[in-house]
């Protein structure tokens, strides 16, 4: 009787079956194995998966504490994210580029301090050079924080993408075993 040489789905130990069975128990890690065939191939696909397998519970253990820290990570990132919009925090008009707000903030605060100049050259009352100045102040202050804030929004970001990716990471290595 010719026998297969196929590889045990379970653990990969080579097995060797007779040409007409059907299903073999592995004699390395005793998992209940189908042999299947198809036109061009014989491979073997585990039938039951044993309970008692405490190395297998503990392996999809760790990989339901992964799913898991994945998706608290997703929703803390969730309530971050809802909360700085609710709060204006987040503008979502020039996401990632704060450098935009900031020229534009300085351009603002250049034509007020104009405006202040060119009113001060008439001899127009002091109120008149105060409140361009003032309103340029309040642009580039306004500018810098967005900067500030900008920046701290991107890094944010960038750690929770390296945490997720590196979660992900960690997730299919666990998966592959
Ligand atoms: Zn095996």
């Amino acid at each position: 009787m010719e026998t297969l040489s196929v590889r045990c789905n379970h653990c990969g130990a080579p097995l060797q079956v007779a040409e007409n069975t059907r299903f073999v128990t592995c004699q390395f890690c005793q998992s209940s194995l189908e042999v299947k065939r198809t036109d061009s191939s014989v491979f073997t696909e585990e039938v039951a998966k044993i309970a008692e397998n405490t190395g297998r519970m503990a392996e999809s253990l760790e990989v339901i504490t992964v799913q898991n820290e994945i998706e608290q990570l997703d929703r803390e990132w969730g309530i971050e994210q809802a909360d700085s919009m609710v709060n204006g925090r987040n503008d979502t008009r020039s996401p990632g580029n704060p450098l935009f707000g900031l020229a534009f903030a300085v351009f603002f605060a250049v034509v007020c301090f104009g405006m202040a100049s060119f009113s001060g050259s008439f001899g127009a009352p002091g109120i008149f050079q105060l409140v361009p100045i003032g309103m340029g102040v309040f642009a580039l202050v306004a500018g810098v924080m967005g900067t500030v804030k900008g920046q701290a929004r991107d890094e944010a970001q960038s750690r929770y993408q390296q945490r997720r990716t590196e979660l992900t990471r960690q997730l299919e290595a666990l998966k592959q075993k």
